[in-house]
């Protein structure tokens, strides 16, 4: 199969993205946090081929987007006052929610569970393709499973190169993490997967919210399906480094004596740039202060250590704080663990 790949201004895109959604062939689309993988998620066709394109575990749920908060009444069995009136306010942005399914989702979609995550991403092009598609669209993120999630047109070409008639091109995701993913199916409601939205910001609206044991403490079982993979994985071995700056940056000196021999990548903020000629290659996560950026460049870092053949990253962690929760559970996903505190 030919992949095309189609800029978001291009005057057919959404007819294009439209016919194939209907066809239920599969087309990625952009989102504020990474691509998505997209199918028709009313069809059991369409959403059996996006499990196939990225090899996706089978008891892995997917997230429905869609374009109008009224879509929800139809693919959920009740949405309580309260969740309608926090919804006013986070969408479309950041924030998938959890509720009990209506009878119209194919099994496919919630892997045979009663509940399914639901999201309406805060990207006009890809709102415009989902409501002229009529149906929800089922999107996981646009990458083989297990690899970095992929937050340009380009990235999804990589893994999806083939496999899929059509990528939508709408530039690179500004947050570059995957939402907040928000159980609302009991209280107080529980954060499955941490994201750009933190516990704090959430309660405004929603009031009481609690993380999942899991996402704070080693060793606990995630009830998120998806949390309990190997993810966002490169080829080369990693280790993330957190504590004192000053201890941080003694640290990867001492690692690049011992490493100098070895493709070594060096992962760390902007006023760490000096450390850059004693590594094979230097990746910078920007300003110290700003992790936004940090987490919209992180995924496109690890993809390039794969494609600049990398053995060996050492890459520099955050406090576990507001959006440092969500780029630390990539992390420590990424290095399978291998987070060293000094
Ligand atoms: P992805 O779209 O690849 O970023 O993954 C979607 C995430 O949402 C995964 O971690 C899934 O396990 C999670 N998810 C989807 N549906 C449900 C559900 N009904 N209950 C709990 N977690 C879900
Ligand atoms: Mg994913």
């Amino acid at each position: 199969m030919k992949t095309e790949i189609i800029n978001e201004n291009n005057k057919n895109v959404v007819k294009e993205a439209v016919k194939f959604i209907t066809q239920n062939e599969l087309v990625a689309i952009p989102t504020e946090t990474v691509y998505g993988l997209g199918g028709n998620g009313l069809s059991d066709e369409a959403c059996k081929k996006i499990f196939e394109a990225k090899n996706r575990p089978s008891d892995n749920p997917l997230i429905l987007h869609i374009s109008e908060v009224e879509e929800l009444d139809r693919l959920v069995e009740q949405v309580p006052e309260k969740v309608k009136r926090a919804l006013d306010y986070y969408w479309p942005g950041p924030l998938t929610i959890i509720l009990k399914k209506s009878d119209i989702i194919p099994h496919t979609v919630t892997c045979g569970g009663d509940t399914v995550a639901i999201r309406m991403p805060n990207k006009e092009i890809t709102r415009r393709i989902i409501r002229q598609s009529k149906v929800p669209i089922a999107a996981p993120s646009a990458n083989l499973s297990g690899r970095p999630s992929p937050t340009t047109a380009l990235d999804v070409y990589e893994d999806m190169q083939g496999k899929i008639p059509l990528i939508v091109d709408g530039g690179a995701c500004n947050v570059g993490i995957e939402s907040t993913v928000l159980d609302c199916t009991c209280e107080p409601n529980l954060i499955l997967r941490p994201g750009f939205y933190s516990k704090e910001d959430l309660e405004i609206y929603f009031g009481p919210v609690e993380y999942d044991k899991s996402i704070l403490k080693e060793g606990e079982i995630p009830k998120s399906p998806g949390q309990k993979y190997k993810h966002y994985a490169p080829s080369g071995s990693m280790e993330v480094i957190l504590g004192n700056r000053y201890r941080v940056r003694d640290f990867f000196n001492q690692r690049a004596r011992e490493l100098k021999d070895k493709k070594t990548a060096l992962i760390t903020f902007e006023d760490n740039s000096d450390l850059a000629n004693s590594f094979y290659k230097f990746y910078s996560l920007g300003s110290r202060d700003n992790l936004l950026e940090m987490a919209s460049l992180i995924f496109r870092i690890l993809r390039q250590c794969d494609d600049d053949g990398i053995e060996n990253i050492l890459c520099e962690g955050v406090e576990e704080k507001n959006l440092g929760i969500g780029i630390m559970n990539r992390l420590k996903k990424s290095c399978g663990g291998n987070v060293k505190i000094i």
